[in-house]
């Protein structure tokens, strides 16, 4: 169920039998030229909308905005920074939790929002609820392994071609990675922020328009190349998302709620 095609009183209604909501969280960033700037937002939409067709969770707006201040830079890239996502996710939550819902599910699409989320679910959880956070690609990783990856690869690939195979400009599909050397030869790119020195890697937070042309780093993730995906492996990696998502939901509900550690 939507929450934006309720009433009042359904809404009364719902929370008589259940306090969970669940609230997609996304970004609008770069992911390589292959791939639309609304990915992070996208996908965690379409596991929603096949959870919707299964469970009886109540689904909140999704927040299309996150904190991605590292491909800021790439036109089209929109970040409202970690503190601008802990203001809105916090606001909503707050909301929601005066008309009595005390289990936030987030459904997460991007890493960079993980720090706003932890933030906001530690302050719920001082108001005597819990935050679940569902980062689905990772999870999906660990529900087989063969799906694992990162940034604008194969996994998040093959996943915007089960929500709308037109969105995938498939003439940047085969791109090298194209990352510079940007500090210095001798603090080579390792991942993502990293650099690589005698054998271990120390992150320098800095603008990946500086390390990479297409804002696309597979090599963060070792081999997920974007050429791999297909339609079936993001429709059954979706499907198997949802279903995982509407059997937590129902042990999640069971929770005792966290008394509080101090007044409010
Ligand atoms: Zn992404």
């Amino acid at each position: 169920m939507y929450l934006s095609r309720m009433n009042t009183l359904d809404v009364q209604k719902y929370l008589q039998s259940s306090d969970t909501i669940l609230i997609p969280v996304g970004s609008l960033e770069n992911h390589g030229l292959h791939m639309p700037l609304g990915t992070d937002a996208l996908i965690p939409d379409e596991i929603a909308r096949l959870l919707n067709e299964k469970s009886d969770i109540l689904i909140a707006p999704t927040v299309n905005y996150g904190a991605t201040d590292d491909l800021s830079g790439f036109p089209g890239t929109v970040s409202i920074g970690t503190e601008g996502l802990i203001h809105l996710l916090r606001a909503i939550c707050d909301e929601l939790y005066k008309y009595g819902f005390r289990r936030f599910l987030i459904l997460n699409g991007h890493g960079g929002n993980t720090a706003a989320i932890q933030a906001v679910g530690i302050h719920l959880y001082r108001k005597g609820a819990y935050l679940a956070n569902l980062n689905w690609w990772l999870m999906a990783g660990q529900l087989n392994a063969e799906w694992a990856g990162g940034h604008g690869g194969g996994e998040e690939t093959a996943a915007i071609m089960a929500v709308d195979e037109t969105l995938i400009k498939r003439e940047y599909i085969d791109l090298p990675e194209s990352f510079k050397n940007d500090l210095s030869d001798s603090l080579p790119y390792a991942a993502w922020q990293n650099v690589s020195f005698k054998g271990a890697t120390v992150t320098v937070p800095r603008e990946i328009k500086d390390i990479s042309d297409n804002g696309w780093l597979v090599h963060s993730f070792k081999g997920d190349v974007p050429s791999r995906a297909s339609k079936e492996w993001g429709k059954e990696m979706l499907s198997a998302m949802a279903d995982y998502i509407a059997d937590f939901e129902k042990e999640f509900a069971k929770v005792r709620l966290p008394e509080r550690s101090f007044p409010i």
